[in-house]
């Protein structure tokens, strides 16, 4: 279950996450006008905890905001419409802007604005969980930053690869082209108990595309430690509450490529496990004797 933000909670932390850093007109930013340059941004971070459209207008010509180009905006699922950075215009708000539907990719293509979305998003699951010190662990960060790239409809994992000190490898399960009919239109894994059947889903898992990954690239995987944390498909974080693996699949691929140790994120600390106890642990949910 995806932990859940209301619009006012939302609204409320966008003060407190938005600044200089993540405007896309930095100049014009100040402590007074915070959301100043945060549609894209703030708009991307909306569709993930709210789902619905990106709803996008050119500001071309209005003189006044033209040096913005667009301003972006959300349609959420339950067909209200929202405008999460509409104060950043103070009294001045656009009039007679032509709302079109943009998708995602679109909206994400443009690097600048994915990048400075991530930050929000990370700083978003920061603030909801505070204290929480993997917010400050670099290892942590690269997990949640590949895992907001995956295109999970269920849940998106990021996987860094460290060897001897350095990481080597990040990446996010994701579909496999030959199965990519599993998840059109909706995900199969909707259908299935979580964590088991394990092989059934369009997705590859993160742990394996990185074992194979550091292998293909002649690095020596038994002397490499799996760093893996979970996002809900909003985008939130997922803590595990004990030291475990609950992917059969993945745990037995760890064990038979001999990696050093899996770590993963229970609560507020990363903890190490073997690669026998991620699969001891793992059946236990294959087997539905532990359920999620
Ligand atoms: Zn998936
Ligand atoms: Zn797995």
């Amino acid at each position: 279950m995806n932990p859940t933000l209301t619009v006012k909670q939302f609204r409320a932390l966008l003060p407190i996450i938005c600044n200089r850093e993540t405007s896309q007109s930095p100049d014009g930013w100040t402590k007074d006008n915070p959301l100043w340059g945060h549609c894209a941004a703030v708009s991307l971070l909306a569709q993930n905890i709210f789902g619905g459209e990106l709803l996008r207008a050119s500001l071309a010509e209005i003189p006044e905001f033209a040096f913005m180009r667009s301003h972006y905006w959300n349609r959420l699922k339950d067909g209200t419409v929202e405008d999460f950075t509409k104060s950043q215009f103070g009294n001045n708000y656009p009039l007679g802007l032509k709302a079109e539907v943009r998708n995602r990719e679109y909206a994400v293509s443009y690097s600048e604005t994915a990048k400075r979305y991530k930050l929000l998003a990370f700083r978003l699951a920061k603030v909801l969980n505070y204290p929480n010190s993997l917010f400050d662990d670099e290892i942590y960060k690269k997990c949640f930053y590949a895992a907001l790239d995956s295109p999970c409809q269920k849940m998106k994992f990021g996987c860094v690869i460290m060897h001897k000190g350095l990481a080597v490898f990040e990446c996010q399960n994701k579909t496999i082209e030959p199965l990519k009919s599993l998840c059109q239109p909706e995900c199969i894994r909707f259908s299935i108990r979580s964590r088991t059947e394990s092989m059934l889903g369009a997705c590859g898992h993160a742990e394996e595309i990185a074992l194979w990954e550091t292998v293909h690239r002649g690095i020596p995987i038994h002397e490499c430690d799996l760093y893996i944390a979970g996002l809900y498909s909003n985008g939130l974080p997922w803590f595990k509450k004990c030291a475990e693996h609950t992917c059969l699949r993945c745990a037995v691929q760890m064990y038979h490529a001999k990696i050093r140790n899996i770590h993963v994120p229970v609560f507020d600390r990363w903890e190490a496990i073997s690669t026998e106890k991620a699969i001891e642990t793992a059946l236990a949910y294959a087997t539905q004797n532990k359920k999620i």
